[in-house]
């Protein structure tokens, strides 16, 4: 690892962070803008090079996105990175019959989407005597491909993980369509969390976080504005 490489993780580290807090104080809601700390950079680190991880870890990141749970386990428990001290989320889809694992390793999951999964989820808090917190996907642009629970069936099914399923929900995330203005989408998922007593908005990605956070992301999950593109 060359030392110019190290800094320049570290500069783009506080160029973000400097990008979040300017964003929260310029909020409009509340009045006054919002406390930046109360915002949480989620460095997404899949398909990085284990050269910036390292950097990013020296520049005092702490919390960190993976897609996979493979690929997590492969750079977070089986790979040179300690994983104590650290937040893990899952932003990724997960498959039911990987939730042992995501459970075993993740602090928290932000992609709950549907009813099996949530009951492989119980099951395997259960198992594992470890209870990640957990984020419900709403597929805010009822795109066909794409994970998550449509916005018409959010509030029905946040209540069946909770009365049915005995699931704490800590918050909700989306990932808004490419070819759309995200403002609506943010806010659109911002009223399914308030009518449901739900603080955590886990919205925008490096293209839109900026926006994200006017409309209440309490956090953002950031890979090429942070690391560069992913290789
Ligand atoms: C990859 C990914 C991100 C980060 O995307 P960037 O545009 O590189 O910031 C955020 N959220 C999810 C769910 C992702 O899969």
């Amino acid at each position: 690892m060359t030392q110019t490489q190290t800094l320049s993780i570290a500069d783009s580290r506080q160029a973000i962070l400097e990008r979040m807090a300017a964003a929260a104080r310029g909020a409009l809601m509340p009045p006054g803008g919002r406390d930046p700390a109360d915002i949480t950079l989620v460095a997404v680190s899949k398909q990085q090079p284990q050269e910036k991880i390292a950097a990013m870890l020296d520049a005092g990141q702490r919390v960190f996105g993976e897609n996979r749970v493979q690929e997590a386990q492969a750079r977070w428990v089986d790979g040179p990175n300690r994983r104590e001290g650290l937040e893990l989320r899952l932003i990724g889809p997960l498959q039911s019959n990987k939730a042992r694992e995501a459970v075993a390793l993740f602090d928290v999951i932000e992609t709950l989407d549907r009813e099996k999964l949530a009951a492989a989820l119980a099951g395997a808090f259960e198992r594992e005597g470890r209870t990640p917190r957990l984020y419900i996907q709403i597929n805010t642009g009822e795109e066909p491909q794409k994970a998550g629970v449509a916005p018409g069936e959010a509030d029905a099914f946040i209540a069946r993980c909770r009365d049915h399923y005995g699931l704490a929900i800590e918050g909700l995330m989306c990932i808004p369509p490419e070819a759309e203005a995200p403002g609506p989408h943010f806010a659109l998922l911002a009223r399914i969390a308030q009518r449901n007593g739900l603080a955590r908005l886990s919205m925008g990605m490096s293209a839109d976080f900026e926006t994200a956070i006017r409309f209440g992301a309490t956090s953002v999950r950031v890979g090429s504005a942070l690391f560069g593109g992913r290789g």
